[in-house]
């Protein structure tokens, strides 16, 4: 408890940015000075870029806090074995790097191939990260965290199937109906993932509705109702919100004949 805010050494064995320093960095909180070395930073350091982007998606501050200490804390979890923690997180920048290389080269193919308006959705896609807090070590993790620490691993079959189980004993935990959503997504089931986020905008006491209408856009796109998704974006351009400049790009990529 008494660690949390201060700075984490990295794979690089230099010292991370703080908590503190990330939560000003994303409310645009420092000055000239400080800013050139947290970039300097940035750009070598995959942990504190991801407790970043964490950061910049959800508003207030004892949220965002919570969130990077939770990324930290999943970072120390997964590098705590120190001599060999080093070269494997060299070979996992390196497998990283070579796969957004594939990744980037093989969509570029696919665009040039197929240009197809609901692949567009595929591509806007990302999931949105997690922020059930997950307490390691103490007491054994509820069926929400165990689903969401398998969503935080990629797995989202697996924490699907925890998700639907949340959603089974409690029909409006809207947390686990959000999630089960972007897993659906992910695993390239648009339709049940927009019976999960009809859930969601018929509900209004929970804090997705900016990304609800987001991924449901998304959502229909991939089922290529682009009028319907065209529909959803431009109520989300009337939002102004975090994923206004998302929605407007795709709505002009959307435009393209
Ligand atoms: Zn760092």
């Amino acid at each position: 408890m008494k660690n949390k805010n201060l700075p984490v050494k990295n794979e690089a064995d230099s010292l991370c940015l703080s908590t503190e320093q990330i939560i000003n960095y994303s409310e645009n909180l420092v000055i000239a000075a400080d800013r050139e070395v947290i970039e300097r930073h940035l750009e070598q350091c995959a942990l504190c870029t991801e407790a970043l982007q964490g950061a910049f998606q959800i508003p207030g501050r004892q949220r965002k806090q919570n969130l990077i200490n939770e990324i930290k804390a999943n970072i120390r979890h997964k590098i705590r074995t120190p001599s060999t923690s080093h070269r494997s997180w060299k070979l996992v920048s390196v497998a990283t790097g070579l796969l957004l290389l594939l990744t980037t080269s093989s969509i570029f193919y696919f665009y040039s191939q197929h240009p197809q308006k609901q692949d567009l959705a595929d591509k806007f896609f990302t999931p949105y990260s997690n922020i059930v807090p997950i307490t390691r070590g103490e007491q054994p993790l509820d069926d929400l965290q165990s689903a969401m620490q398998a969503y935080e691993f990629g797995r989202y079959d697996i924490a699907l199937a925890g998700l639907k189980k949340v959603v089974a004993n409690n029909s409006e935990n809207f947390t686990a109906h959000f999630y089960a959503a972007i897993c659906l997504i992910a695993l390239k089931q648009p339709a049940p993932a927009i019976d999960h986020l009809k859930q969601l905008v018929a509900a209004e006491n929970h804090a997705f509705q900016q990304p609800t209408l987001w991924y449901l856009a998304l959502s229909h796109l991939k089922l290529n109702d682009i009028q319907k998704a065209k529909q959803i974006l431009q109520q989300i351009v009337k939002q102004d919100g975090f994923y206004q400049k998302k929605s407007k790009e795709l709505l002009s990529q959307l435009e393209i004949e």
